[in-house]
């Protein structure tokens, strides 16, 4: 990646560097951070000719070059600095939740507009809601677009910047242009590199972010990262990793639970983690246990599925939603837990 003397380059200066880049076969694309813009370079930087012209340049100030996957998401990048916002809020910097329905059911907004409100009193910074959903039978509720108008209503009224999940290409423009805040790529997609690459470009420079859950059947940690690096390095570096179980489910569990997994991702990488405990578990009474022992591990905040009236709603809301009254309890010892896992320091990977 690239480092410029100053804040950013004028267009005449990433010019000449595409046109260098060109030469060896790489591309530049410029990536906004919250202090600086930087330039990464895709493709084989290897050739050190490439480099030593790169590094010639007055208005570079060093080209650094780090030898894993996921340059841009390791912890040695220059943005390690960025910091991811929500609302106003550093989401790396305390403790922070976003919750509601798993689905927004468009025959009943007044489930949605109430939880909205509800969660907000409970202390979560941003409201979920799924508008289309990725189930396992084709014959189950699939999602409508009608949906997103509550999603909408509910931002208008509680003020909560709102995340909800795209699965498809032709999805994208629709949530950027309606005012989505966070956009979730699910564990079914979360390997679909074509889909993050068009998220990353979509979204660079709009301050949205991409929440990035692991994928359903468990890979290495390098992958998790990997796949955030296509989002990053297409252009929007504002991106939350979200571990949320993976398969082979334990026996009585909807998946295996991975919170545990955070402290390896903060190892390599800066990203913020936010866990979610409802599918992890996927049972109301077992989320405060899961919820609890991701804060343990070092979560920065949570990603939970919360309903006034779990009975009453769909998707997997009847089953894992729990009611805003645990989750403010939730809220309320994660952020003392949170502080008190201060004491505890986490070991860094010198890869
Ligand atoms: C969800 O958040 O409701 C969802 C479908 O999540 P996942 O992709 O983790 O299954
Ligand atoms: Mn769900």
């Amino acid at each position: 990646m690239i480092l410029p003397r100053e804040a950013r380059l004028l267009p005449s200066q990433v010019k000449e560097l595409e046109e260098i880049a060109a030469e060896y076969g790489c591309r530049i694309t410029p990536i906004e951070g919250s202090t600086r813009t930087i330039y990464a370079i895709s493709g084989d930087e290897g050739d050190e000719d490439f480099i030593t012209r790169l590094e010639g340049l007055d208005f570079v100030e060093r080209v650094d070059r780090i030898q894993v996957p996921y340059k841009l998401m390791h912890r040695k990048s220059d943005l390690a600095h960025h910091e991811v916002t929500l609302g106003g809020v550093v989401l790396n910097h305390g403790f922070h939740v976003i919750a509601g329905h798993c689905t927004i059911d468009p025959k009943n907004p007044q489930f949605y507009l109430e939880t909205a409100h509800a969660v907000k009193e409970a202390g979560a910074i941003g409201l979920r809601g799924g508008v289309w959903k990725p189930r396992t039978s084709p014959n189950a509720y699939q999602g409508d677009d009608a949906a997103l108008k509550i999603l909408i209503q509910a931002k208008e009224e509680t003020g909560l910047p709102i995340s909800t999940e795209v699965m498809e290409e032709r999805q994208i423009p629709i949530v950027v242009d309606a005012g989505v805040d966070v956009i979730q790529v699910g564990a079914r997609n979360a390997l679909n590199y074509g889909l993050l690459k068009a998220l990353g470009r979509a979204t660079a420079g709009t301050g949205i972010i991409v929440l990035l859950k692991r994928g359903m059947h468990m890979g290495p940690i390098d992958e998790f990262l990997s796949a955030a690096e296509y989002i990053v390095a297409h252009g929007n570096p504002n991106i939350v990793l979200c571990p949320r179980g993976t398969k082979p489910e334990v026996d009585g569990y909807r998946n295996a639970p991975d919170e545990c997994i955070t402290p390896l991702i903060k190892g390599r990488s800066w990203a913020p983690v936010l866990v979610d405990p409802s599918h992890s578990v996927g049972k109301a009474t077992y989320v405060p246990f899961a919820a609890m022992a991701a804060v343990a591990y070092g979560a920065d905040g949570l990603n939970v599925e919360t309903h006034v009236c779990g009975s009453k709603g769909i998707g997997d809301d009847p089953k894992q939603a729990i009611t805003p009254a645990v989750l403010a309890q939730i809220i309320r010892d994660g952020k003392e837990l949170h502080a008190r896992m201060k004491g505890y320091t986490l070991p860094l990977q010198s890869a």
